[in-house]
C-alpha cells in the first residue's frame, strides 16, 4: 500500500473486508501494473487519493462472497475489477454510456482500495466478466491497458485503410497496435526506445519512428503521406503531446490518453488553420470493456506479460518510470 506520496510501497497485513449491501468480495488471482498506479503513488494529479491506499486496477479474481441484495454475480464467478469502480447510474453521462465521466465516479486503486491485495471489494454492476478461455494473467492488462487503447482508437474516428500514430509503445501502446491492425488501420508506432519499436514491428506496425532521432514530426508526416488521420498519445511524457498534434493530418483527430503531470502548449494557429481536433479519452465504458475482452478471447490481441510477485512492486515501479518494462508486468497471487 501507499502510505506517502513518492515513497516506497509497503507490505501490510490487513483484515479481509466484508462486502456490504450491493458489494462483492473478490479474491485476487492476478493484477497488472499500469503506469497510472505510478502516478497514483506519486500524487501526480490534481485530484489525489486519500492516504493510505492500495493501488491496482487491473485485478482479476473469483468472487468469494456477495453482500446482501447482489444478484448479478455469484460466488465463484470470474471477474475483473477495473479502474471505474462505480458510477451513479442515472446522470446524463451514465445514461448515455459515458459512465467513465460521471461526477460521482469512484476509481479502483485510487478512491477505494485496489487489487495489489489478496482481497478487494467491488461493485457487481461495474466488474468485467472474464470469459473461461482467458487466464487471469492474460485478462489483467486488457481491463485497463486494453480497453483504454481500444476506446482511444475508436475516438480517433480513423477508418480502415487510414493511418494512426500510436505514441508510446508500453502497456497501452503494444495492445493499441494489435487492436488497430484488427480494425484495418495502418499503424505508425512512435517511442523513444528502439526495443519498443522492434516489438511494435513484430506486432504489425507498418512504420516506426524513434522520437529522439532527428525531427520525429517530419518523419511521421513522411511515413503517413501528410500526417496520420488519428493520433493516440499514450506516452507519459509531455514532449510527446505537442509532437502528437504535429503528427496529426489536416482535419484529423489527436486523442490524448497519457496523463503525465503538467500541461503542454497547443500550437493554436496550426490547430485552427488545419481543423485539427484534440480530444481526451478516459478508459472505456462497460460495453467497450466487453468488446476489448472479446478480441483477447478470440486470440486477436494478446498482452506481452512478465509475471512478478507482489513483493517486487517497488522495483517494477522504478522500471516503469524509466521505460524499462518491455510491455506489461502482471502481479501473480497464486
Ligand atoms: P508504460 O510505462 O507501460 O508505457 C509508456 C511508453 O511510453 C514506454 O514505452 C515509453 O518508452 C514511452 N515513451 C516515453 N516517453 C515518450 C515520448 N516522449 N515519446 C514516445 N514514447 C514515449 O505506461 P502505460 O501503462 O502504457 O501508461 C501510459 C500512460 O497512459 C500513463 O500516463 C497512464 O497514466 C496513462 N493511462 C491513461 C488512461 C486513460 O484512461 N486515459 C488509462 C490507462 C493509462
Ligand atoms: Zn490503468
Ligand atoms: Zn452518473
Amino acid at each position: 500500500m501507499v502510505e506517502g506520496f513518492g515513497k516506497a510501497l509497503v507490505l501490510r497485513e490487513w483484515d479481509i473486508p466484508m462486502p456490504g449491501p450491493g458489494q462483492i468480495l473478490v479474491k485476487t488471482e492476478a493484477c497488472g501494473v499500469c503506469h497510472t498506479d505510478v502516478h497514483a503513488a506519486g500524487g501526480d494529479w490534481p485530484v489525489k487519493p486519500t492516504l493510505p491506499f492500495i493501488p491496482g486496477h487491473e485485478g482479476i479474481g473469483r468472487v468469494s462472497a456477495v453482500g446482501p441484495g447482489v444478484t448479478l454475480v455469484r460466488e465463484g464467478d470470474r471477474v475483473g475489477v477495473p479502474w471505474l469502480h462505480s458510477a451513479c447510474g442515472h446522470c446524463e453521462y451514465c445514461l448515455t454510456a459515458w459512465e467513465t465521466i460521471c461526477a460521482s465516479e469512484i476509481f479502483t486503486g485510487y478512491t477505494v482500495n485496489g487489487a495489489f491485495a489478496e482481497y478487494l471489494l467491488a461493485d457487481p454492476n461495474y466488474v468485467a466478466h472474464i470469459p473461461a478461455g482467458l487466464s487471469a494473467a492474460a485478462a489483467a492488462p486488457i481491463i485497463c491497458a486494453g480497453v483504454t487503447s481500444y476506446k482511444g482508437l475508436k475516438q480517433t474516428e480513423a477508418r480502415p485503410g487510414e493511418w494512426v500514430v500510436i505514441s508510446g509503445i508500453g502497456g497501452l501502446g503494444h495492445l493499441a497496435i494489435q487492436y488497430a491492425k484488427h480494425m484495418g488501420l495502418n499503424v505508425c508506432a512512435v517511442d523513444i526506445e528502439d526495443g519498443k519499436l522492434a516489438l511494435a514491428k513484430t506486432l504489425g506496425a507498418d512504420a516506426t519512428v524513434n522520437a529522439t532521432v532527428g525531427d520525429p514530426v517530419a518523419a511521421v508526416r513522411k511515413a503517413t503521406a501528410g500526417g496520420a488521420h488519428g493520433v493516440l498519445i499514450t506516452a507519459p511524457s509531455i514532449p510527446a503531446f505537442k509532437q502528437g498534434v504535429g503528427m496529426t493530418r489536416k482535419h484529423g483527430i489527436c486523442v490524448l490518453v497519457g496523463i503525465p503531470p503538467g500541461d503542454f502548449p497547443v500550437p493554436l494557429f496550426e490547430v485552427v488553420a488545419n481543423c485539427i481536433s484534440i480530444r481526451g479519452s478516459f478508459v472505456g465504458n462497460r460495453e467497450d470493456l466487453a468488446e476489448s475482452l472479446s478480441f483477447a478471447v478470440e486470440g486477436k490481441v494478446k498482452a506481452n506479460i512478465e509475471l512478478q510477485p507482489l513483493s517486487a512492486i517497488n522495483a517494477v515501479f522504478k522500471r516503469l518510470e524509466h521505460g524499462d518494462v518491455p510491455a506489461r508486468v502482471v502481479l501473480q497471487f497464486q
